[in-house]
């Protein structure tokens, strides 16, 4: 077990919050090194569920060399649709040590990834800021993405400064009676809100080179029939308070996964309509709308 002593001022008290566990919004208090475990399901070790390139995410992060993704199980949202359920409920993964992630980051780059994308970190930051100094100063300078739900503290958010370059949150709900019911998180919206800010203030909006990004915030927006996303909220909080410059993926893949034929309002795909709606309000706004 590595020593969390050798690591800087912003990695120490990320090892603090992690054991009694108030990393994320739901502060569990578990003792996560005792081993513990609280609503995202994880003890102190991180479970990586798969790592290598992957040519399936937004181009601005694939370049030629695809994102250099690492899958981490567990999750602290409760989506009744999650795509991943299996990752993220079921939590099938390996423990990996702070120097396995770090070696596992430096051969991402190796083989040609343009950067290193976290999917689902909240829950598991501690070992992954750790590992991204570590990484850094064994010669990793491709940049770091966090691919997050989106329901992430900002204190905790507040501690990444300098090691994450692109935030890449979900948004998504407006509503609070609706996260409650899709995501057992009725206080997703504003904490979402809060931490979406602190994202942009740390990294600004996103930067590309080459077409590659290199800093900054990208939005992903999932939308969901009947408006149960609160699509256009989300669209006027960023154009009105976030930045008008914000870069956001309309996304219109989503179809019924999981638990979701329990709820009758999101157990269909949504129309073509639906989705170009959205897709057009958010262009009206003023955002940059990825293709
Ligand atoms: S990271 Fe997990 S254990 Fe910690 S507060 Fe969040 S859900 Fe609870």
């Amino acid at each position: 077990m590595i020593d969390p002593a050798r690591f800087s001022d912003n990695v120490r008290p990320l090892w603090e919050m992690s054991s009694p566990c108030r990393l994320c919004p739901r502060r569990c208090g578990v003792e996560r090194r005792a081993g513990e475990i609280g609503f995202c399901g994880i003890r102190a070790e991180p479970l990586v569920s798969s790592a290598g390139p992957h040519f399936g995410e937004e181009s601005v992060l694939v370049g030629t060399g695809g994102s250099g993704t690492i899958f981490f199980a567990g999750c602290n949202l409760g989506c009744v649709f999650c795509q991943n359920y299996d990752i993220s409920h079921l939590r099938t993964g390996r423990a990996v040590t702070v120097e396995s992630l770090a070696r596992m980051m430096l051969e991402l780059q190796r083989i040609g990834c343009v950067n290193i994308n976290f999917v689902t970190p909240t829950h598991v930051i501690a070992p992954i800021a750790a590992a991204i100094e570590l990484a850094r100063e064994q010669g990793l300078t491709v940049p770091t993405v966090y691919n997050t739900g989106g329901y992430d503290s900002v204190d905790t958010l507040r501690l990444l400064e300098g090691l994450i370059d692109i935030y890449m949150p979900d948004m998504k709900y407006a509503d609070a009676d609706i996260a409650r019911e899709l995501s057992d998180a009725p206080d997703y919206p504003q904490v979402n809100r809060n931490a979406v800010e602190e994202m942009q203030r740390q990294v600004g909006d996103l930067r590309t080179e080459h077409g590659v990004a290199t800093r900054g915030l990208l939005v992903r927006h999932l939308v969901l029939p009947e408006q149960q996303a609160g699509s256009e909220r989300i669209i006027d909080f960023l154009a009105d308070e976030t930045s008008p410059y914000t870069t956001i993926n309309v996304m219109g893949q989503y179809r019924p996964c999981y638990q979701a034929g329990g709820h009758p309002k999101i157990n269909r795909r949504p129309t073509r309509d639906e989705i170009a709606t959205v897709r057009q309000y958010a262009q009206t706004r003023g955002l940059s709308v990825l293709d």
